[in-house]
């Protein structure tokens, strides 16, 4: 007996990952330097240098047999003090251990808070389009539906219209990704602001909370010095996911966290659900090592030289050459508009010169394209000729 809908998961890669296996291959045909790869959001700047000092430190001086070993299903206490700590710090909010809970990643967080979440099977999760795409598989994952509404296209901040009039009695959270993935941009304070007005007033008309989802695993890769609203402190019932993969190059490690604030409706039913949720699904005990690794490098930051070189280089030759995209201000993506305004006809005429690009479609808007820019700045260099190319035939 087999599970159709798990089978057909893993079977169908992800387009992203599609493209990306493909890469692989044509790279051993025609030769790495010839394969122009901006399929995979992986970071291409090394983790900073007190976190492999860190590892190293760890293994040599601590308990060998601890270090490797259990902590409490929610995270040691320790890593949950310096997490919660490091938010007071950081955001002027008071966030203390017993709000956090220590998950593999943003992917884990975002299962344990979809299953949090969801009553029954008319439970609705809605996302803003471009988004995320295992958004979907996450959610319909914790037997709910998933719902996305389009952004405004001019600036890809949210479409308060379209939104509104999505929301309805099964409504359970807004998921909220900025700096976003793949259109690279920051809500702006004024969003939040409606945002939070919008919800406030929902929640009171269907008399049960809507909470925000705050994904934000790209919180710090942002530029010209933009900032990134703290969602928590607009509006009281946000979970916030966060992911160290990004900021500190560390996706492979697994790691990050739940913050489910204190002064959040049903706060300790929440925190307690998202933990019963992780329990169910088995992601239990964070990855040890790591925890014990952020705990010690819990300020280091990430450095973004190579991604904003990579960003302007992008930027400045896909609009000169007459490409349409809306200003990045953070992660490592372009959102740019496909000439012929199909992104999946569009990936296809830049495969065929080795140029590969995601199409929009599985982020919710298929007129795009998306490029990642975590790549070699030189790899950059030599596929501009191919983009040039592409807008002119
Ligand atoms: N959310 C967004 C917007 C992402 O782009 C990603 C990964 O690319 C994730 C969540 C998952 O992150 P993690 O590797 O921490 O599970």
């Amino acid at each position: 007996m087999i599970n159709e809908k798990n089978l057909q998961l893993g079977t169908a890669r992800s387009a992203i990952r599609e493209l990306f296996e493909y890469g692989k291959r044509q790279a051993a045909l025609v030769g790495a330097e010839n394969v122009f790869d901006f399929s995979l959001g992986n970071p291409s700047t090394p983790a900073p240098k007190e976190i492999n000092d860190a590892v190293t430190e760890i293994l040599s001086t601590c308990d060998p047999i601890a270090v490797h070993g259990y902590t409490s299903a929610q995270g040691s206490i320790e890593t949950r003090t310096a997490i919660a700590d490091s938010i007071t710090r950081r955001f002027g909010t008071s966030a203390d251990a017993d709000d956090i809970y220590v998950t593999c990643g943003a992917a884990a967080a975002l299962c344990c808070s979809f299953g949090a979440l969801t009553k029954d099977n008319n439970t609705e999760f809605i996302a803003i389009a471009p988004y995320f795409p295992e958004y979907k598989v996450f959610v319909e994952g914790a037997g709910a539906k998933f719902l996305a509404v389009p952004a405004k296209t001019d600036d890809f901040q949210i479409d308060f219209t379209r939104l509104e009039a999505t929301l309805n009695p099964n409504s359970a959270a807004v998921i909220i990704n900025s700096p976003n993935n793949p259109s690279g941009v920051v809500y702006s304070a004024d969003t939040i602001k409606k945002l939070s007005a919008l919800l406030e007033r929902k929640s009171e008309e269907f008399g049960h909370p809507i909470y925000i989802i705050a994904d934000e695993p790209y919180r710090e890769l942002v530029y010209d010095g933009i900032e990134v609203p703290f969602i928590p402190n607009y509006y009281r019932n946000t979970i916030v996911c966060y992911s160290y993969s990004k900021s500190l190059s560390l996706p492979g490690e697994r790691i990050g966290y739940i913050y489910v604030p204190k002064f959040a409706d049903n706060s300790r039913q929440v925190y307690a659900a998202a933990a019963g949720a992780g329990r169910a699904m088995g992601y239990v005990c964070a990855p040890s090592l790591l925890q014990q690794v952020i705990t010690r490098c819990i300020n280091a930051t990430p450095d973004l030289t190579n991604y904003e070189t990579n960003r302007k280089l992008l930027l400045e030759n896909l609009t000169t050459y007459g490409y349409e995209c809306a200003a990045p201000d953070g992660a490592f993506y372009l959102f740019i508009k496909a000439p012929d305004g199909d992104g999946n006809s569009f990936s296809e005429k830049a495969k065929e010169k080795n140029l590969l690009i995601v199409p929009g479609e599985s982020f919710g808007c298929k007129e795009y394209v998306r490029i990642s820019y975590c790549v070699d700045t030189d790899m950059i260099k030599r596929a501009l000729p191919c983009f040039k190319e592409l807008i002119e035939c």
